[in-house]
């Protein structure tokens, strides 16, 4: 792939990979581009996201073009709605009442390796959902056996959640992931490490969509678990941040 680089205020941004999609300048842009509805955008504004970030601006468009990502941006630069914003975007509208035969079940999958990290996630979740009628679950031992209902599970649109809560659903058959078709892995240095991995790798083999999307998102990522990486993405694009300061 190529390489190039350009630089934000603040960030300095560096991308690899083949046909990079152009950045975006503002959110506003997303309308034309994407066909972005406005109440998505209108649920930026309200909630304070006025201008993309480095990541945003380069992970945002190659999210929405369907592409892997593996994004490298340090803590505090936003990562969340970067790959929020595009599943939101992807998934459209929430399933509907009356399902479709052959697309049963979670859409969206976002792994994290703490709970605490999770509830975060689900809380920026929220932000986005306003208005609409989203199925989002926080993943704990409460949940799961919601989610034992097959009709709850059937139209949830997307699951936030740490690893080892999956894997003891989809061992005990209380959860499916075949219908998956966006796939975060968040703070991705330590889901790649010894800890988590198994576990990790077990739940992205249950995700078997033939058209699965993944995305790993870190503050660093070292070479091993960039190996890793690497390693689950189909032509991936890597996206690095780096602070001037630094
Ligand atoms: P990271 O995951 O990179 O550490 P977060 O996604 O947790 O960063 O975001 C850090 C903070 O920045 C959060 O409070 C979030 O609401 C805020 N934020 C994210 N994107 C924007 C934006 N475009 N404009 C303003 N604030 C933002
Ligand atoms: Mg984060």
């Amino acid at each position: 792939g190529s390489s190039s680089s350009s630089t934000l205020p603040r960030q300095r941004v560096t991308t690899k990979g083949s046909n990079v999609p152009t950045r975006i300048e503002n959110f506003g842009e997303l309308k034309d581009r994407y066909n972005i509805s406005s109440r998505l955008l209108d649920n930026l504004t309200q909630n304070g996201y006025i201008d993309p970030t480095g990541i945003q601006s380069y992970g945002v468009p190659i999210l929405l073009e369907s592409r892997d990502l593996a994004a490298i941006s340090p803590t505090g630069t936003g990562k969340t709605l970067s790959y929020l914003l595009p599943m939101f975007a992807a998934l459209g509208s929430p399933h509907p009442k009356t399902p479709v035969p052959g697309s049963l079940g979670v859409r969206a999958l976002i792994i994290a390796p703490t709970r605490e990290l999770s509830h975060q996630i689900y809380n920026e979740c929220l932000k986005l959902a306003q208005g609409r009628k989203w199925r989002i679950v926080l993943f704990s031992k409460a949940t799961a056996n919601t989610l034992s209902d097959r009709d709850v599970r059937d139209k949830t649109d997307i699951i936030v959640s740490t690893p080892l809560r999956l894997v003891a659903s989809l061992q005990s058959g209380g959860l499916e992931l075949h219908n998956v078709r966006h796939l975060v892995l968040d703070e991705a240095d330590r889901l790649l490490d010894s800890e988590f991995l198994s576990q990790v790798e077990e739940v992205v083999a249950a995700c078997t969509h033939t058209s699965l999307q993944k995305a790993v998102f870190s503050a660093t990522l070292p070479a091993n678990a960039e190996n890793i990486a690497m390693g689950m993405l189909r032509d991936p694009i890597r996206v690095v941040v780096g602070l001037k300061d630094t």
